[in-house]
């Protein structure tokens, strides 16, 4: 690819519009900056959008894409994705009466939506590669509406709940899509974003090297609070957000730095640990409070603890401002702009 052929443009930051920055990192020419008012870190400059077609190429996804699912070009197990989504379709089954509709916003190949449609929901995709969402239609044989969710002007309160599953780190206007979601939700609808945490552990220990770190793909990486304000500034309640404690040192640009053999062994090592495992089966408890029947549910949680498990929980608490995994995960409900 000829990187120097890129067409990018320059913009103030994605949530507060302020033009105040400071470059944090230049990787593959291009450069990822720091609001100096929010602290979101996005692209700056970034891509036109007529250059992001060019990512999506049939032989990124049936080389580096559907891989990632142990899927292949007429072949998917549905086992895999079950156990890739885990967590998401734990939580979007809270949400779920009979006849409610979901939509699955950059739904790749559909597979996210092949694994919500089993479990009842009456769902749909959306997706700009013409690629993938010619699979997703085929092969996995799915609803997919192919192009940019601002284009297609779907229906006002249609969807009792959207999902962004490693998707909002993509988007060229992450606070216009999330607005047009907010339009295309029903009244209390739901939004379920899964994406990269930019304070996880995998950044400090691969540094630049982390795949995240990726201007010319990943445009805006979120942290806990960066995340919770671009969700309410499109009008939605946050009803919870968490880091999920797992990493993937795989996902590296320069698996030959010492870095990535260190972070590989330790990240063995920490699997390995029942510790580590008790974690994470206590963080997966921790997001099923997020709960939109029951909101008072995660103070009850606390006081209901015994003293000795409300010390390790807010020893958990403080742990995670620092030992953080890859992934967050937010949920929120349209709130009509109304403050509550
Ligand atoms: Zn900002």
């Amino acid at each position: 690819m000829n990187r120097t052929a890129k067409k990018t443009e320059l913009i103030n930051c994605h949530i507060c519009q302020s033009y105040k920055y400071k470059k944090i990192l230049t990787k593959f020419e291009m450069n990822l900056v720091k609001c100096m008012e929010c602290g979101l870190v996005y692209a700056n400059p970034i891509l036109q959008e007529s250059e992001l077609f060019k990512r999506y190429t049939d032989s990124f996804f049936f080389d580096e894409y559907l891989p990632a699912f142990k899927a292949l070009p007429t072949y998917y197990d549905l086992g895999a994705i079950r156990s890739h989504f885990f967590i998401f379709l734990q939580l979007i089954a809270k949400f779920f009466t009979p006849g409610k509709r979901l939509l699955d916003v950059g739904c790749g190949a559909g597979f996210f939506l092949k694994a919500a449609e089993e479990t009842g929901w009456e769902a749909e995709g959306v997706e700009l590669s013409s690629v993938a969402s010619k699979y997703a239609k085929n092969i996995v044989k799915v609803k997919v509406h192919e192009g940019k969710l601002e284009d297609l002007h779907l229906p006002a309160d249609k969807f009792d709940l959207v999902a962004l599953i490693d998707t909002i780190e993509h988007l060229r206007n992450p606070l216009l899509t999330l607005k047009e979601i907010n339009r295309i939700l029903t009244k209390e609808g739901i939004l379920l974003i899964g994406t990269p945490d930019f304070d996880s552990l995998s950044r400090l220990l691969l540094r630049e090297s982390w795949a995240v770190l990726s201007p010319e793909e990943h445009f805006a990486i979120f942290s806990h609070n960066t995340l919770s304000y671009i969700i309410q500034k499109a009008n939605f309640r946050v009803l919870g957000i968490r880091n999920l404690l797992q990493f993937n040192p795989e996902y590296t640009h320069d698996k030959k730095r010492l870095s990535y053999y260190v972070f590989k062994s330790l990240n063995k090592k920490l699997e390995s640990l029942k510790k580590m495992e008790k974690t994470q089966l206590y963080e997966y408890a921790d997001i099923m409070l997020i709960e939109e029947k029951n909101p008072k549910n995660i103070q009850n949680f606390n006081s209901d603890l015994n003293p000795a498990r409300r010390t390790k929980r807010t020893i958990h608490k403080w742990s995670k401002k620092w030992l953080r995994g890859d992934t967050l995960v937010a949920v929120a409900k349209k709130t009509n702009g109304k403050k509550t």
